[in-house]
Order: C-alpha cells, then structure tokens, then sequence
C-alpha cells in the first residue's frame, strides 16, 4: 500500500473542490505546440494533415490533428495508429511521428494509414494522465464520454469504421504510475491503492476479444531486435495481470473503455514502452514504438 495522496480524505471519493485542488496544482511543463504541433506541421509537405477538433482548457486551445497518408484508395485496409491518449506517455507521441517520418510513405504503398499522434495535449503540456476534470481518457472510449478526448477521437474515426483492419495505441508505462498517478486514482474514487510492479521493459496489451497471438508476437520479435521486453514477474503476471506469452497480457479493452477499443479493428494492441528502466533512453522507447507498428503491420503484409 502507498502513502495516502496529498489531495482529499482516505476513503471518501473526490467531489468538485477535491478536483479543482488538483487542478491547481498541475502546472504547464512542455509546450504541446513546440514539441508536436511543429513536427505534424512539417510531415504536412508529404501527409494529408486535418484538424479533427480542438480542445478549450481555461486560457488555452488546444488543435487535434489526424495524419492520413496520401495515396489513399479504397482497396487498401486502413491503419490507426494513435499516441498521447495519456499526454505524459512522451514516447507514444513521438513514436507515431517517427514512424510516418521514417516508415510513412513506405507503407502507405500497401496501406491507407490514419495516425492521431497526441489525442491528450493538455496532458502533454502538463505530464498528466488525467485531464483537467481529472478524467482518464483511456478510460473514456464509450457512448456519451465525459471526456473530450476521447469523444472527439471516436466522432472523427466513425467515418473509417468499417475498413480499419488494425488499431495500434502507443503507451507508456512510468514509474510515476506507482508514485503519482494510481495514489491519485485511489484517491479521487475514495478506495485503497495497492502498487504492482513496474515492468521493466516494453511490453503488450491485446485485447481479450480478440488476441490474435501470433499478430502480437510479430510486434514482439520486432520490438526485441532494438529495445529488451519485459519479464514477467515472479508470479508470471504484468502489472498484476497473468502473461499470454512473452511481453503480453491481454485486457477486455471495450469493456473498459480503453482506445484499443474504440473501432471494430480484428487487430488490436497497446504498446508500453517502459522509459524509467536503466536500460532505456527516450530514444530507445521511440525506437521501440516505431518497431512496434513495423513489426504488426509487417505481420499483416504477409496475411494478405
Ligand atoms: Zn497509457
């Protein structure tokens, strides 16, 4: 068990003053429109880029943007890649940039790709999980979300529904995880936190509707030629769930409404990059992500 969080009393949920304190309290860190809205700016010479929606937080607007590859035909299965469902997960942002960046128009030729890179830019700018009503988008992809995030995401892709053969999510899973951000869930939901342990390494999350094992060891195979994945833990399990193979547990992503569940895709994963262990650089999480999208959508060339 961890030390009680420093917003609200142990065992009462958070109401509207327990939220506004922690919104007080957050601060901006990075600039989302230096580090991501310039980088999408400049993939726009060589990818269609739209503005999907914008998000109005206190004093700041925040643009979404979606990156589709050019060349796009209807013959072609579409891919959605999305990044910063959790703003904080750096690697899962420039992960998604790097790959259109290096890969874009390589797999373009076989396939039509659809790239959200930061669906959670104030949780960029501030390190966060949540947004600012201290809502988890990742736990927002259902009918009637509370959060904007995720709401303006899952509107946007309704168009693709039907043709989208792949969802890859790119996250992180930090060590601030155990230190801020599970203290602070426990707290807001007025319940007992207990830590697991941090994998140390990158890992998978399929989903148990549809865990494709052998799709998720090709993303595997890929990831391991450039960054080491998580061992299980003494119990075989990751972060307290039971391994289905090396580097991946399964979660029902649509009934928890993460964003791998947010389109009928047979193929679905979420990545975690692991960017505290002493083995690792921001790079080295980068190189990872962008591996993992390789390493599925090599699998699904080969399926065709
Ligand atoms: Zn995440």
């Amino acid at each position: 068990m961890s030390q009680p969080y420093s917003i609200g009393t142990v065992g009462t949920p958070w109401g509207t003053s327990e939220k506004q304190s922690w919104l007080q309290a957050q601060s901006m860190k990075r600039s989302y429109d230096a580090d991501v809205v310039t980088k999408i700016l400049e993939l726009s010479a060589r990818f269609n880029v739209s503005q999907y929606g914008s998000l109005s937080y206190e004093h700041r607007v925040f643009d979404l943007f979606a990156i589709q590859s050019p060349n796009w035909t209807t013959d072609k299965k579409t891919i959605l890649i999305t990044g910063g469902v959790h703003g904080y997960e750096t690697s899962g942002v420039h992960g998604a940039l790097e790959f259109l960046e290096q890969y874009g128009n390589h797999y373009s030729e076989t396939f039509n790709l659809i790239v959200l890179p930061c669906l959670s830019p104030w949780g960029y700018e501030t390190i966060n999980r949540w947004n600012p009503d201290a809502i988890d988008p990742n736990r927002s992809f259902f009918n009637g979300s509370p959060a904007q995030e995720s709401k303006l995401a899952a509107d946007y892709l309704a168009q693709f529904q039907n043709n989208i053969i792949c969802h890859i999510d790119l996250h992180e899973t930090t060590d601030t995880d155990n230190s801020e951000f599970r203290p602070a869930l426990a707290a807001r939901d007025g319940i007992t936190n207990h830590n697991w342990n941090i994998p140390d390494g990158f890992y998978l999350v399929g989903h148990t509707q549809k865990p494709e094992p052998n799709f998720q060891k090709s993303i595997i195979d890929e990831v391991a030629k450039v960054t080491h994945i998580a061992p299980a833990d003494e119990n075989k399990q990751l972060i307290g769930v039971p391994i289905e193979q090396e580097g991946v547990i399964n979660y029902d992503g649509t009934k928890l409404g993460l964003c791998m569940g947010v389109t009928d895709a047979p193929y679905v994963t979420t990545t975690e990059a692991y960017p505290d262990s002493l083995k690792a650089t921001p790079q080295s999480c980068i190189d990872g992500q962008v591996a993992a999208i390789k390493g599925a959508l090599n699998y699904l060339v080969n399926l065709r």
